[in-house]
């Protein structure tokens, strides 16, 4: 599969809506709005996961006001299929296909990795001088951004869309991981699906993104809220996992149905985040990039309930179940006053 590359919505489309023009798509497209200055290029990427539409909204309003883009910037509209089998916006991805968002700078050769493939070769031939790859949160959550790099550039271009900001070096095949000093990539989590200021953090963020004159010399904002490292909390494949406001029988790990009002929030040492079965903590896995981590660093079983061993921040909490399983459950940082 590879990207198509299509026209900016003409106003016979604007005018039949964002839906009506996304079902008339041939597929995943790119699109190029020329700016003052044509010889330098920016990139926005946004639905490689089908059921995270706060990118596609904002750019989709974009479109009916365009701002004055200070250099020629592409926008990448990747997982359409994903978003739209029934219902809309549901699917991550499709069930046949691998995520989306874990195939970059991977081998494999289904049409997944393919169009990995063909996204990172246009980016690395146009030499962008920023790229943001805009997405959801699974669960209800504040904007943040995910970087490999802590430097300034890295920093600065977040700072267009969030004052939170995730240094990390969790390796998964997402398309941040791309990145370089030379071609900055930054992934904006612009806050849940059901959020209601998603989809303006994402809209705000692109106008400054777009119109920006010298992006490359930008200063981060000051009160940068920034997390070093996060381990990645994963369930041991084969465990089971429900959301639940009680203890249920039979079941490895249950999270209460609002664990993720916990994301960002500083949580002291022996806070309960869920409840353990009979396997209590070997139902969890953590690792720190590739590398595995012991679990009772950070998490105790007292008594059939989880509890955290360590002040810590948790995010990118998920309460869908399906997630949980085939992608991991949350991200943790120890409080790093402890
Ligand atoms: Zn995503």
């Amino acid at each position: 599969m590879k990207m198509h590359d299509v026209f900016l919505p003409d106003e016979q489309q604007r005018s039949a809506g964002m839906m009506a023009w996304l079902r008339s798509l041939p597929g995943p497209v790119w699109m190029t709005m020329k700016g003052k200055d044509d010889s330098r290029h920016r990139i926005v990427v946004t639905l490689l996961h089908g059921n995270e539409p706060s990118g596609l909204r904002a750019i989709w309003e974009l479109f009916s006001c365009p701002p004055a883009c200070a250099v020629t910037t592409h926008f990448c509209i990747a997982n359409v299929d994903a978003a739209l089998e029934q219902p809309e916006f549901s699917f991550r991805h499709l069930d046949d296909k691998p995520d989306l968002n874990r195939c970059f700078g991977r081998p494999g050769n289904c049409l997944s990795y393919h169009l990995a493939r063909d996204i990172e070769e246009r980016i690395q031939a146009l030499t962008p001088e920023a790229v943001v790859d805009l997405h959801n949160t699974s669960g209800s959550s504040p904007s943040f951004a995910v970087s490999l790099s802590d430097d300034s550039e890295h920093k600065a271009i977040a700072s267009l869309f969030t004052e939170r900001f995730l240094h990390t070096s969790v390796h998964l095949g997402a398309l941040m991981e791309l990145s370089s000093p030379e071609l900055p990539i930054v992934t904006i989590e612009c806050g849940g699906v059901n959020d209601n200021t998603s989809d303006i953090t994402a809209l705000d963020g692109l106008q400054r993104f777009l119109t920006k004159v010298n992006i490359r010399r930008a200063r981060p904002k000051v009160n940068l809220d920034v997390l070093h490292n996060p381990v990645r909390v994963k369930l041991v494949p084969g465990s089971t996992i429900c959301y639940h406001s009680r203890q249920v029988g039979g079941v490895d790990l249950i999270m209460a149905k609002d664990v993720d009002k916990h994301n960002f929030g500083l949580l002291k040492a022996g806070t309960q985040i869920g409840w353990l079965g009979e396997a209590k903590l070997n139902c969890l896995s953590v690792t720190n990039g590739g590398q595995q981590c012991s679990v009772s660093d950070y998490f105790k079983c007292q008594k059939g309930k989880l509890v955290l061993k360590k002040d810590s921040q948790l995010f990118m909490i998920t309460t869908n179940p399906k997630i949980a399983i085939e992608d991991c459950l949350f991200y943790l940082v120890p409080d790093k006053s402890e």
